[in-house]
């Protein structure tokens, strides 16, 4: 079944070419619309960080939603860390004060960038380009989305998720450094080549608790850049991936696990409302580092390698234990990232997907109708079609016996009667039987 949905998914991934093209040419237009846009010229010289096969697919199921970034140009920036967010939220700010554009989107000390300003303009030229092109529009705070259909009758909307973002060249931050534990896996070289990288601040809060002003203008540290990276190269060798022989099942596993986010948080979409795809792809990155030789991922492995991750996956849940993978003193299963009462429910849905034989995953999609059916009744299925399999296989064990049974007394009767036509129909009957047996 694993299998299966694996080749599923990879059907599908094939299926979103051309939406991959119109989002190109809808970001090229956007592009030209912000350099045009007589507003703020903050937003005049931004560039696309993420295009063509890096995008990456926020949602297995919705093949058709995108994540892009936005690179903002500033000056040059120095940054705080949150109290209590372990090197994960900080407050950025100018090393210096400045004339240029980016002071329309400082607070009132003249140095710090205020993030909810930023995504405030950033939805406002969204809006407006939106209102250019034909679609619908759709706001979603942090990021700014845009919403479209290719043709007005078209059932499929299209959607691109746009996040802006601050780059700072200066070197990782100090909570950073002791992170990223590839060594084993990638090897010591690409980790110095990733940490000389810029990392990038994009304007998200902390959820789950209320914010103090401070809190509410901060920014997120994000390396999904470095992680784009790792998942394309995510070989042990070189060649992993690079031709048919060389392949391995690692970014399967990782879909696979998506798509059973997608299940689980689509059947309970209250109780599991903090869980996100980056919870997976963080169990995905520690599952990597550990089990590093790429003899471990070879397709054929795909369901063990799977169940691997799925466990480990619901061990952090148990323990309340999932380190990021940049920023390991982060907790992003602690009390204040994610609330006690809905990680034991992830824990206890986790262990009943298992147990039940993963019914979420097996469904190509989450429709209407599996949302509606509780677990424990596709179990009862599940066991009454075994129960069905199981009597007509009783039915064929009685039939065959009886006619062993017939076989040995007619065997009996021709030593008795030492009858050779009578020997020779036992042997016909014999080799039917001998027949009947092997089909
Ligand atoms: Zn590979």
């Amino acid at each position: 079944m694993i299998r299966q949905r694996g080749r599923d998914l990879r059907l599908r991934q094939i299926e979103r070419k051309p939406a991959v093209m119109l989002v190109n040419n809808l970001i090229k237009d956007l592009l030209k619309f912000l350099k045009e846009n007589e507003g703020h010229s903050f937003f005049r010289d931004v560039s696309v960080f993420t295009s063509g096969s890096y995008y990456e697919l926020v949602k297995i199921n919705k093949p058709n939603e995108f994540d892009i970034m936005l690179k903002l140009k500033t000056p040059q920036l120095t940054w705080m860390a949150l109290e209590d967010y372990n090197g994960l939220f900080y407050r950025v700010s100018l090393c210096r004060s400045t004339r240029s554009e980016i002071r329309s989107f400082l607070l009132e000390d003249e140095r710090t960038i205020s993030s909810s300003k930023v995504i405030k303009e950033m939805q406002r030229l969204v809006h407006k380009f939106m209102n250019t092109h034909q679609g619908l529009n759709r706001v979603n705070s942090p990021a700014v989305t845009l919403a479209f259909k290719k043709h007005k009758d078209d059932d499929i909307e299209l959607s691109v998720d746009i996040v802006p973002a601050l780059e700072v060249s200066q070197g990782w931050p100090e909570a950073a450094r002791s992170g990223l534990d590839i060594d084993k896996w990638l090897g010591k070289k690409a980790r110095r080549k990733f940490v000389s990288r810029p990392v990038y601040f994009v304007p998200k809060r902390p959820k789950w608790r209320k914010l103090s002003d401070h809190e509410k203008e901060s920014w997120r540290i994000s390396f999904s850049h470095i992680e784009k990276e790792m998942i394309m190269f995510h070989g042990n060798k070189k060649t992993c991936c690079e031709t048919k022989p060389n392949e391995c099942c690692r970014k399967l596993c990782l879909r696979l696990l998506k798509c059973l986010f997608e299940g689980l948080k689509n059947t309970y979409p209250k109780e599991l409302e903090p869980l996100c795809s980056y919870h997976g792809k963080t169990a995905f990155f520690h599952n990597l580092s550990q089990r590093f030789e790429d003899s471990l991922w070879t397709p054929g492995q795909l369901s063990h390698c799977f169940m691997r991750l799925l466990v480990d996956f619901e061990h952090a849940a148990q323990i309340g234990s999932l380190p990021h993978f940049f920023i390991p003193q982060f907790n992003l299963f602690s009390p204040a990232s994610f609330p006690k009462r809905s990680l034991l429910f992830l824990a206890n849905s986790l262990r009943e997907q298992r147990e039940l034989g993963l019914p979420l995953l097996r469904a190509p999609s989450p429709t209407p109708a599996l949302c509606c059916t509780p677990p424990l009744q596709l179990q009862s299925e599940e066991i009454s079609q075994q129960q069905v399999t199981l009597r007509k296989n009783d039915t064929k064990a009685f039939v065959i016996c009886i006619m062993i049974f017939t076989c040995l007394c007619i065997n009996l009767a021709t030593i008795f009667t030492e009858s050779d036509l009578l020997r020779l129909y036992v042997n016909i009957y014999v080799y039917f039987l001998t027949n009947f047996q092997i089909n």
